[in-house]
């Protein structure tokens, strides 16, 4: 695949820069089988910097997930080398299995299999709690 255009597949831009890594980690995007590329520091009118992730399938992807890492992160869905679809995320109010609470006491902690949930409980700051002891979830 060329870098700059993509004939099927997900444009995932306006990353944050330094935060695509992230980003490849939490979607679990070195498992899949299609070509991933990630550009790093890419000059950004808006942001100064940013990392874009470009991926050669249209698959699903956890959207909640970008959010969290990033809500200003846009997703463009590329279809025969069309843009399809422009999303633009937002915070999710709940995260689950992705986030680990950091209280040994928290019941998560103690029964492993419980789903680790969180809950975001302040937009502004971007400030998820655990859904069961309400401990602070670190970024
Ligand atoms: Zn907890």
């Amino acid at each position: 695949m060329t870098i700059d255009s993509i004939k099927n597949g997900i444009v995932i831009d306006h990353i944050a820069a330094g935060k695509a890594m992230e980003l490849y980690a939490i979607l679990g995007l070195g498992e899949l089988d299609c070509s991933v590329a990630i550009l790093k520091n890419v000059s950004s009118g808006k942001l100064g910097k940013k990392d874009i992730i470009k991926i050669d399938t249209i698959l699903d992807l956890d959207w909640d997930i970008i959010g969290y890492v990033d809500p200003n992160i846009t997703v463009n869905i590329i279809k025969d080398g069309q843009r399809l679809e422009k999303r633009q995320l937002k915070l999710p109010e709940r995260i689950t299995g992705v986030l680990r609470c950091k209280n040994p006491r928290c019941i998560t902690s103690v029964e492993q299999e419980l789903p680790q949930e969180f809950k975001l409980t302040d937009r502004e700051r971007r400030i998820y709690r655990c859904l069961y002891c309400e401990t602070q979830a670190g970024k």
